[in-house]
């Protein structure tokens, strides 16, 4: 008898199944298509927000609980499974800085390490840069992990410890009498459990709106590149103007991304190829030297805030969703999947859940804090 079913096998239903079995539960993962080949498998695997001082405390809470959780994670996963997530402390430097007086309150506020370079120093931080930045803000904590290992040693960990993740199992309708969920009814069949937890990433409202719930979340694509470079030509992960490189331990720069407000349409375009072609070698020049190796799009699920939805659906008794976390569920999965399994276990939580409650009611800074690459503000409510 399974006690939950997780609904999607991407980074938060793959680490919420962790949580539960390493708790004691009987885990079904049931996936659409393949585990790990959406949202988690496409990002850019840096784990912190990209501007970090400008998500309300409900998101930086969580980023705090995951950055402290990370290294340890990487290291059980290694041990266990052979696979290394390659978590590496890369740094991050930010080269535009109108808002250095912001960023500086906030890393006060949180105990986070931010400096601010001026001239020499910032050059002497990351040698391959290419913008002539005057000032330029470095926050030395900051992590990536490669996500796809990620993912690969999650899995591969959850079928060490006995779970089923059944692929090409996606779930078609969720089965409810007397307001409370009995099960799932998917393409392999159907499945009862007292506790579903939905973790569908950009697909959650769809999956839901069959249970005649209501979700805020929406897919925003953003596309990436990866250039065949060397491991020698850069060192730190470098943002500029909503643009960011990526070094690998191997050599591969990572160049992202695309903020696009284009539906359920996961193809890449020439115009978002070009778009962070110009804006990696304006911040690398040398890499114009090297292969684009690949181009890929990936669905973000977009949600008011960019503040995921963790918790119970009120109205009907066992359903619970873990989504919403839009451009941070790398770096936010440890901690929601932690707050995930504490709230269906009736623990101490980790952190206040007020904030990720389902039916919270958006707050006003919460609507379209981001705009698409054509300026147009991206509305989650
Ligand atoms: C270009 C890009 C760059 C990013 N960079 C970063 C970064 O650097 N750092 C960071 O922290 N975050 C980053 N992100 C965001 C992060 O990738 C996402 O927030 C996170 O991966 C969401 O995880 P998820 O498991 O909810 O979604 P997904 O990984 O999309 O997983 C959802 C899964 O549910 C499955 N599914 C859907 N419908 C059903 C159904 N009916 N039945 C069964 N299964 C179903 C899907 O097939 C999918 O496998 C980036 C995202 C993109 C696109």
């Amino acid at each position: 008898m399974t006690d939950c079913i997780i609904v999607g096998g991407g980074l938060i239903g793959l680490l919420t199944a962790r949580e539960l079995v390493l708790s004691g539960c009987r885990v079904l993962v049931l996936e659409r298509g393949r585990p790990g080949r959406e949202s988690s498998w496409a990002g850019g695997g840096i784990l912190s927000p990209l501007y970090p001082w400008r998500y309300p405390d409900a998101v930086s809470s969580l980023v705090a609980w995951s950055q402290q959780h990370y290294p340890q994670l990487a290291r059980d996963l290694r041990e266990a499974t052979g696979i290394d997530p390659e978590w590496t402390r890369s740094g991050l430097l930010i080269t535009d800085t109108g808002e250095l007086e912001q960023a500086t309150d906030w890393a006060w506020r949180q105990g986070v390490e931010l400096e601010s370079l001026e001239g020499e120093d910032i050059q002497r931080c990351e040698p391959a840069l290419g913008i002539a930045a005057e000032r330029a803000i470095w926050m030395p904590s900051v992590a990536q992990v490669r996500n796809p290992s990620l993912l690969r040693a999650v899995y591969d960990d959850l079928l060490i410890r006995g779970v089923t993740v059944m692929h090409d199992a996606g779930v078609t309708a969720l089965q409810i009498e007397d307001s409370r969920i009995h099960g799932v009814v998917s393409e392999k069949g159907r499945f009862h459990a007292r506790h579903v937890v939905i973790t569908s990433g950009a697909w959650s409202a769809e999956v839901l709106s069959r249970a005649g719930v209501s979700l805020p979340v929406k897919p925003v694509r953003g596309q990436m590149l990866m250039f065949h470079a060397s491991p020698l030509l850069l060192q730190r992960i470098v943002l500029h103007e909503g643009h960011y490189v990526i070094p690998r331990r191997d050599g591969r720069i990572l160049v992202g991304s695309t903020l696009e407000n284009t539906g359920y349409d996961k193809s890449t375009t020439d115009a978002a190829r070009g778009e962070l072609v110009r804006a990696a070698t304006r911040l690398v020049p040398d890499l114009a030297a090297f292969p684009i190796e690949r181009h890929w799009a990936g669905l973000r699920p977009g949600s008011p805030g960019g503040v995921p939805f963790i918790g119970k659906v009120p109205e009907i008794s066992g359903l619970y969703i873990n989504s919403g976390h839009y451009r941070n569920g790398v770096v936010l999965a440890p901690a929601s999947s932690r707050l995930l399994a504490d709230i269906l276990l009736g623990r101490d939580p980790i952190v206040d859940p007020a904030p990720y409650r389902p039916d919270r009611q958006p707050a006003g800074s919460d609507m379209g804090m981001d705009c698409d690459d054509e300026g147009r503000k991206i509305d989650f409510v």
